[in-house]
């Protein structure tokens, strides 16, 4: 054996780990994932195509679809029980073949621990499961919705596990990807804390994170093959601290950051700060009402950055003036120049910029 093909070789199998990584550089063409969140509100395949069309005329090309959402599901299921609006329509199918019909990818947006409110069928069905907090109550005093207290699974319990694990199964076999969110516990506050149920006693911090660590670990192994992806809070402190989620040791392929902030720069700032070398997917918040133009900006610094997609929260809060004045953005077939935040030296430039 020469030597030339022996370091062939072992460039090669230095390169192969490297070229898989994500590096958060730069990238020129299109952000390769532009994408929106969607709470299914159709009642026909008609009204489905319309917003596929529409996503796709304006340079989305992908959906996360809320699917299993609030201890419910939008299509028939094995598992959850259908929401009331979807118990003569399955909406994920016909989402599906909208998608497949105008090219744009459909991912299964489901709700892990979180389980719905007051008329959650889990409370109806498996009280036992619920995560309960330090006063023994099964709603959280912290997460209201509309006057209505969410309800968490407990991530220790086995059967609600399971549950939620074929659940996310059957999902992912109907769609084109799977998008875990409310991968966590409720949210922890002096004088609520979670989960104190029976088999929680001997919990400490870090075994309520390794609870939900270990979950994605069980899609992962049962889904070897579905794209996944996590919704997460971008300050890991904080995420840690107030929900358990040390979403940095998920073992999924990309994370979206839920980064509802109001400036670029805190955009640019939780993309920088991320600490998560595989792709990752820039969740910015059109539903804040900061206005079209900062929604612009947002996404011109997400893209600066070199992000491997944006996403937007969610569709409901985007009209056609604000679809059309990103879809430049997004589509822009260089990453655009670096923001004038520090002034460089030297005289102004004279050369006519295009
Ligand atoms: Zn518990």
């Amino acid at each position: 054996m020469t030597l030339r093909p022996l370091v062939a070789l072992c460039v090669l199998l230095v390169s192969l780990p490297l070229a898989a990584q994500w590096t958060n550089e730069a990238v020129t063409g299109p952000t390769p994932i532009r994408a929106v969140w969607h709470h299914p509100v159709e009642r026909n395949d008609a009204e489905v195509d319309a917003v596929v069309a529409r996503c796709k005329k304006g340079g989305i090309n992908r959906i996360y679809l809320e699917t299993i959402y609030e201890g419910r599901a939008c299509y028939p299921s094995k598992w959850y029980e259908p929401h009331a609006d979807f118990k003569n329509f399955d909406a994920l199918r016909s989402y599906m073949v909208a998608g497949r019909k105008h090219g744009v990818t459909i991912d299964a947006w489901c709700h892990v621990f979180f389980v719905g409110f007051a008329d959650s069928p889990f409370i109806r069905d498996h009280a036992d499961w619920l995560a309960r907090d330090d006063k023994g109550r099964i709603s959280s005093e912290f997460e209201i919705f509309e006057g209505k207290k969410y309800h968490f699974l407990c991530p220790a319990s086995v059967e609600a596990r399971r549950h939620v694990l074929e659940g996310l199964k059957e999902a992912a076999a109907i769609a084109d990807g799977l998008q875990v969110d409310y991968i966590r516990y409720p949210v922890s506050k002096e004088g609520q804390t979670y989960c104190h149920c029976a088999r929680c006693a001997k919990d400490d911090d870090a075994a309520r994170e390794a609870r939900i660590v270990s979950f994605v670990s069980e899609v992962r192994a049962a889904l070897p093959k579905t794209r996944l992806s996590a919704s997460v809070f971008p300050n890991v402190a904080d995420a840690r601290q107030s929900k358990r989620q040390n979403w940095p040791l998920f073992d999924v392929d990309e994370m979206a950051l839920m980064a509802y902030v109001a400036s670029p720069e805190a955009v640019a700032q939780a993309a920088r700060q991320a600490p998560w070398k595989k792709p990752l997917i820039m969740g910015l918040g059109p539903f804040m009402g900061l206005g079209d133009d900062v929604m612009v900006a947002q996404t011109r610094a997400a893209k600066e950055i070199g992000v491997a997609g944006i996403a937007y929260f969610a569709l409901h809060s985007m009209p056609d003036s604000l679809v059309s004045r990103l879809r430049p953005v997004l589509m822009a077939e260089t990453a655009p120049a670096s923001r004038p935040t520090t002034p460089k030296p030297g005289p102004a430039p004279t050369t006519p910029t295009p």
